[in-house]
């Protein structure tokens, strides 16, 4: 019967999970994912996921769109394809990369599902068990992920206001090198970087560059945020300035949105067999369906228009966040102020612990993501990051006052001032 949700037994109990393959051990829920129950509560302000805003897209559009192409190329749209991606997508996917200074082949690029799966084919094709990987301090949850499922030694940078710090990275490479292990690549995120919210300096993109070919170590650019940048666009990517040495990522779900899961990567010519040949192997082809859809947006709609839309909500948010913290935020609390995209990362006085904190912001109806989920290390405790992409402005202004009121607390129970 439809509905009834009573599980059917048939068949002796096994206990499969003690078959598991060595690399399941390594599969591990992210924090943000076992949070995602309590935050999505309708009375918690959430501060912690980091999913786009729809409410500013052309809805009606996008089923028209899909409604053509159904009716006028539903032969080709709901057939499988082409394992490397649809050859005029990826024409207009290097109109994309072009605003950002990147001078493209479509030979050359790779359409995944989301980008998530380009860290994925990445990861599959170059980390052996004990490799290092190098990431900014604090990272991408998702990429950690794949990371250690891969069983990489990930090895974080240090990073301030104007992105990955240089010398701390020459740094890293001495001592990893001087430690016997064998690294592999960079991964970085220049732009409104998750969970920072902090932009790679031009001057450090080059120096940055120049430090990896020298070392033999390739770069692996993220660039899902680039063209939400509020004030000014994002400098060009690295990938404009080293087609050779640079694996470049870029991804539909923060410019159009995240449903249609088509991201890229853009990979020197001798890397695009193994890619494709991997990507094969986990989805045969990616969704044609999808791609078409986004590849007629792009040339039909005002798609700029539409990031600049996407652009001011977020913009909005990002004040109201920034005007509250200033609030509401007692002192010894700092954050970063980002020009761009969804984030924002807090730091507190290191006695505060803001995973154990998350019970009273939770009782105070404020969810964020403690710091130590951007860490592989275990580092980060007394750090938060804070998504405003999501909430209005109203509700984040009620949600950083209440969050203030919980740190503020606690600093005075643990008599700090
Ligand atoms: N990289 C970064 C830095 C991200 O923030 C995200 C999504 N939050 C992704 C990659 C994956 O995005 P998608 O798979 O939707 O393209």
């Amino acid at each position: 019967m439809s509905g009834d949700l009573t599980r059917i037994h048939t068949g002796a109990p096994q206990n499969l999970t003690q078959r598991f393959a060595h690399r399941a051990a390594m599969m591990k829920p992210s924090e943000i994912r076992s949070l995602f129950a309590v935050a999505s509560r309708p009375d918690i302000v959430s501060l912690a996921g980091g999913m786009p805003n729809l409410s500013a897209f052309p809805m009606e559009m996008m089923a028209s769109v899909a409604q053509k192409l159904v009716a006028e190329h539903g032969q080709e749209a709901l057939q499988y394809g082409s394992g490397q991606g649809h050859p005029k997508l990826r024409e207009q996917i290097c109109d994309v990369m072009a605003l950002e200074g990147v001078r493209a082949h479509p030979d050359d690029v790779i359409v995944t599902t989301g980008s998530q799966q380009a860290l994925d084919l990445i990861s599959r094709i170059f980390i052996d068990p004990g490799d290092v990987v190098l990431v900014e301090a604090p990272s991408y949850v998702g990429a950690l992920g794949t990371f250690s499922q891969y069983e990489a030694q990930v090895v974080h940078v240090a990073m301030d206001n104007d992105g990955l710090i240089p010398q701390a990275l020459r740094e890293a490479i001495e001592t990893t090198r001087a430690a016997g292990r064998k690294i592999k690549f960079l991964y970085l995120i220049p732009n409104y970087q998750n969970p920072a919210g902090v932009l790679l300096s031009p001057d450090r993109r080059t120096e940055i560059l120049e430090i990896c070919r020298k070392a033999e170590i390739f770069v692996v650019e993220d660039n899902p945020y680039g063209l939400l940048g509020f004030d000014k666009p994002s400098p060009n990517a690295m990938r404009a300035e080293d087609s050779e040495n640079v694996i470049y990522l870029g991804s539909f779900s923060k410019t159009i949105a995240p449903g249609f899961r088509v991201g890229w990567a853009l990979v020197p010519q001798s890397l695009k067999e193994k890619l494709v040949i991997a990507s094969e192997s986990s989805i045969l082809c990616p969704s044609n369906f999808t791609q078409l859809a986004i590849s007629s947006y792009l040339s039909d709609q005002p798609w700029r228009d539409q990031i600049a839309s996407f652009t001011k909500l977020y913009k909005d948010r990002r004040d109201a966040m920034l005007e509250s913290l200033d609030q509401h935020f007692p002192k010894g609390a700092t954050w970063t102020k980002p020009g761009g995209g969804f984030y924002v990362w807090v730091t507190l006085p290191p006695e505060i612990d803001t995973k154990a904190l998350m019970p009273k912001a939770i009782v105070a109806k404020v969810a964020y993501v403690p710091g130590t989920a951007f860490y592989a290390d275990g580092f980060g405790s007394w750090s938060m990051r804070l998504s405003y992409c999501y909430p209005s402005p109203e509700r984040i202004r009620e949600g950083i006052k209440s969050l203030g009121a919980v740190i503020a607390n606690e600093m005075t129970l643990r008599g700090i001032n």
